[in-house]
């Protein structure tokens, strides 16, 4: 039983196997992903890669060298599908077994299958891996018609401003009454729902899905107030949910959708990690254990996953956070995650920020064009400011 073995492929996993060949891990490292891929960049299939500013070869993430020059095994195409804790081994079906010192599991998400009838032809474009971005991009190229995104969460709403952008007539069907409220409030939301007019979008708001039908080559879909639209295309963005199968199979303990973890990303199992969006992982920060559907926090929890099981003892401790663009907008947000109760904004249509209170406390940032906000916010967070001192810096 020797070395370190990481499912999964994205942010995390990669960044696991780094840290710990960087903190001087040399047992044998081996990744295993189901996809049939290298690992590749997910933020742009919705953004510069669907509108045709980035190429294939901008996505991937390492080059081959890259794991033959760190003694890391990448194996493909392959899905584990078992974990003995006791032997620890892994399962890769069949006969076949893989035994490790260590494991960081990094499994991910899958999208959200829409709940209704129809909702699982296997024509719509669920979004997701390397497939998806690619059938994001060549509708984007040779539309025959229009497109119909479901969900307005980032991905929702970045992928309707890019298709729109390119001129493709495009509907944002989604059951808020304006998009992204339950998250970041109504006022951040009316000003993204006036950006994806601005940019062509057709917003279709406070109704939900009701049901798809597929008839030739074209697509019927019927809202729950009765609206009836017709589609080329159906891009289906109505959120994410963590790939928890594996880690149900090992016994690992599970609380609020993810894997239970110390700020260590040590799991309930001897010898076991976790990293990424399957994560509920202590933040030291916050005081308190959250899941995070992040790139950035993916990577720095792998990072903290690897060096851990090479010795180096890092701890999750910074303020969660990502970014979106939205046709040719970047909003930078940075919060605990787990709600607010009020906002205040500061700025004017050129650049703005909202401000989170959460009981006393900061809980949020989100900015655009102000970056000087956004940092400071994020270091406001990390240092678990009370919201009243935030907002005396902010004003100072
Ligand atoms: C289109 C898109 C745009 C996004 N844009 C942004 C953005 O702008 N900013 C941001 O912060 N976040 C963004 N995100 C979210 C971000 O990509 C995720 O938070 C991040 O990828 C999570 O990383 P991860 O390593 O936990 O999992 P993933 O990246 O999901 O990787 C998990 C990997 O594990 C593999 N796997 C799963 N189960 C098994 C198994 N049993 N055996 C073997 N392999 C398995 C999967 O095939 C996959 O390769 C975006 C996501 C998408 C889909």
């Amino acid at each position: 039983m020797s070395g370190l073995v990481v499912v999964g492929s994205g942010p995390a996993a990669l960044a696991a196997a780094q840290a710990y060949r960087e903190s001087d891990g040399d047992g044998p490292v081996t990744m295993i992903t189901e996809d049939v891929h290298p690992p590749y960049a997910r933020p742009p299939l919705t953004k510069d890669y669907l509108r045709g500013a980035d190429e294939l070869d901008d996505l991937w993430l390492r080059d081959d060298g890259w794991f033959e020059d760190n003694l890391v095994t990448l194996t493909t195409g392959t899905r584990v599908t078992g974990i003995d804790p006791e032997a620890r081994r892994v399962s890769t079906g069949g006969a076949q077994e893989v035994g490790y010192a260590d494991l960081v599991l990094a499994t991910g998400s899958s999208p959200q299958p829409l709940p209704v009838p129809g909702g699982d032809h296997p024509d719509l474009v669920y979004v997701r891996d390397l497939a998806s971005g690619r059938r994001l991009r060549q509708i984007a190229e040779q539309p025959s018609g229009r497109v119909v995104v479901i969900g307005s969460g980032f991905i929702g709403c970045e992928a309707a401003a890019s298709f729109a952008t390119q001129g493709v007539e495009t509907v944002l069907v989604t059951d808020e009454d304006i998009p992204h409220t339950r998250r970041l409030g109504a006022e951040a939301g009316k000003r993204i729902a006036d950006w994806l007019r601005t940019d062509g979008v057709d917003l279709h708001t406070g109704s939900a899905l009701a049901m798809i039908e597929r008839t030739g080559h074209r697509w019927a879909l019927r809202l729950d107030d009765d609206t009836m639209i017709d589609a080329a295309h159906v891009v289906c963005a109505g959120g994410a949910r963590p790939r928890l199968e594996l880690a149900e199979t090992a016994g690992l303990a599970l609380a609020n959708g993810g894997v239970v973890a110390d700020s260590l990303l040590r799991t309930s199992v001897a010898h076991i990690r976790v990293a990424g969006d399957i994560a509920y992982a202590r933040n030291v920060a916050a005081g308190r254990p959250l899941r995070v559907e992040h790139w950035g926090d993916a990577e720095t929890q792998g990072e903290i996953a690897g060096a851990g099981v090479a010795g180096r003892q890092l701890q999750w401790a910074s303020a969660p956070g990502f970014w979106s663009t939205i046709g040719d907008r970047t909003l930078k947000y940075s919060s605990w995650g787990d709600g607010f109760d009020d906002y205040e904004v500061r700025g004017d249509d050129r650049s703005w920020t909202v401000w989170y209170r959460q009981g006393t406390q900061l809980a949020g940032v989100l900015s655009y064009r102000d970056d000087d906000a956004y940092e400071l916010g994020q270091g406001l967070l990390a240092e678990r400011a009370p919201y009243a001192q935030a907002i005396d810096e902010v004003d100072r």
